[in-house]
């Protein structure tokens, strides 16, 4: 169905599960060829998407999903931006 494969959807790479876009970190290489955690879900590059959750995390550094989908090496600054982005999220779901 080449449709559904141009509307693209986002798919965690760690679980692999679909999820509507907000539910999802975005993660971008920047067309200088960057890893760069996008908050917004604005920048401008190719995008890579994981639940807000550890084990998505976790599976996705263990099989390089991440970088796969972005075609890029991600710097492991990179992956601890995402884990404390998660912490962060922890903190706020707690009230
Ligand atoms: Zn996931």
């Amino acid at each position: 169905m080449p449709e559904e494969r141009r509307r693209r959807p986002r798919r965690c790479v760690g679980c692999g599960a679909e999820m509507p876009k907000r539910g999802l970190i975005r993660v971008v290489r920047t067309p200088d060829g960057r890893v760069s955690l996008d908050r917004t879900g604005k920048m401008p590059g190719r995008g890579a998407y994981i639940c807000p959750s550890p084990s998505c995390l976790a599976m996705a550094a263990k099989k390089r999903s991440l970088s796969r989908a972005l075609r890029v090496e991600v710097p492991p600054e990179v992956m601890e931006e995402i884990g404390a982005l998660l912490r962060e999220a922890e903190v706020e779901g707690d009230g």
